[in-house]
């Protein structure tokens, strides 16, 4: 048994506290601004215990929050799980919680575009500067380490590319120059439990939980799994800066976490299906999905991870003309075009070789051929191949 079906359990019975639920299976959609206090000693104690799970005011949660949280951090594993309204701003603040000016940062250049347009502008703004590090450098991340690094920023697999970084290796050689280095993590792809970041000495686990989490593509929201160490600064400033996701949001993603062990076994059989066929296929190149050799970083998914998602991308033997890139993507019946992924929908993207040049500017590895992102959905996986194999052949 591997351990996510081990995790399938508590998919379905974490966060269920009967003062979330009253009587129901699911928590209640509490939705409020005003918490009523019924007495001044009973504003006192919620007041003081205002993060320990007392009703204090909306935008420090209320128990529909509460009930998502305690799931959130059965599932990861941590102390504490801090909430925002979407992927992007869980991101960016889980990473200003622990900045200011004159600091710096190393982010993986190969990491989700908009996260490292964050550091180019936002960050720089603030005089924190960011060096970027290829996602496969291993342990000599130390030499990138200066006396002012506060944070390390991870992400596994990179964004589009895929590469798997070999993240022990790195959170120790990190740690042996500087204990105190907050390390942080995107998470995304692995909805937060294919890779059990905080196990792999980890403090802060990001998801775009709008992807997996929700996993019907139809709600936004971003979750921060963090350590014992790093939980309350998380917390307080995230606060400050006024974070939070609405209730509804909470209750939509705790109901899509119910059957999250069954969604993502689904989408690794599909998905290492429809890798395996194409890595077949005379018009492509490579495939590049974790589970298959011809990822880079294939061997840290194998020893780090306990099984893939959906999401992957292969490179053709060419770069399609403009032309040809329309024909290709304008006529699949089963793949959409969307930024999105996570639902229970196949998807599909292209990417040229230079836009990728153009959004890894600090990355070696080159592509020659078309860039082809793919979600593998619930659809019957022998017709999304017929899908592709029809796109193949408009092309030919
Ligand atoms: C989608 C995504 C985000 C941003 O999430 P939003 O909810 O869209 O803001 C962050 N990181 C990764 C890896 C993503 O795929």
């Amino acid at each position: 048994m591997s351990k996510n079906d081990l995790l399938s359990t508590t998919f379905v019975h974490a966060g269920r506290n009967k003062r979330f639920s009253q009587g129901a299976v699911n928590p209640v959609i509490q939705r409020a601004s005003s918490l009523v206090f019924e007495t001044i000693a009973d504003k006192k104690y919620c007041t003081k215990n205002r993060y320990k799970g007392e009703l204090f005011y909306g935008r420090r949660g209320t128990l529909t929050h509460f009930a998502l949280q305690d799931l959130m951090c059965e599932i990861e594993g941590g102390a504490g799980c801090y909430l925002y309204p979407c992927g992007a701003a869980a991101v960016t603040n889980a990473i200003l919680s622990f900045v200011k000016s004159g600091d710096h940062i190393l982010m993986s250049g190969a990491a989700y575009e908009p996260t490292q347009d964050f550091c180019n502008i936002i960050l720089k703004k603030m005089q924190i500067d960011t060096t970027y590090y290829d996602p496969l450098i291993g342990e000599s991340i130390d030499q990138l380490i200066q006396p002012n690094t506060k944070v390390l920023f991870l992400e596994s697999p990179s964004s589009i590319t895929m590469e798997i970084p070999d993240i022990p290796s790195i959170v120790k050689a990190a740690r042996a120059i500087n204990p105190e280095i907050v390390i942080m993590i995107d998470n995304t792809w692995a909805a937060g439990v294919l890779f059990k970041a905080l196990e792999h000495g980890i403090d802060i686990s990001i998801q775009a939980g709008t992807k997996y989490l929700v996993g019907h593509s139809d709600v936004m929201i971003g979750t921060v799994v963090a350590n014992d160490r790093t939980w309350e600064q998380l917390r307080e400033h995230s606060y400050l800066m006024g974070q939070m996701a609405d209730a509804d949001s909470a209750y939509t993603t705790a109901r899509g976490i119910r059957t999250l062990a069954v969604r993502l076994a689904q989408h690794h059989k599909s998905s290492v299906k429809v890798a395996k066929w194409l890595s077949e296929q005379p018009q492509v190149k490579a495939v590049y999905h974790p589970a298959l050799p011809s990822c880079p970083g294939h061997e840290f998914f194998q020893r780090d991870f306990s099984g893939a998602s959906g999401l992957f991308s292969f490179e053709l033997n060419q770069r399609l003309t403009d032309v040809q890139v329309s024909k290709l993507m304008d006529h699949f019946k089963l793949f959409t075009m969307a930024y999105s992924w996570g639902g229970f929908e196949s998807l599909i993207l292209c990417h040229q070789p230079e836009e990728i040049v153009r959004i890894r500017p600090n990355i070696k590895r080159r592509l020659s051929g078309s860039l082809i992102r793919v979600h593998i959905g619930f659809e019957n996986v022998d017709e999304l191949i017929a899908d592709l194999k029809a796109g193949f052949e408009r092309i030919s």
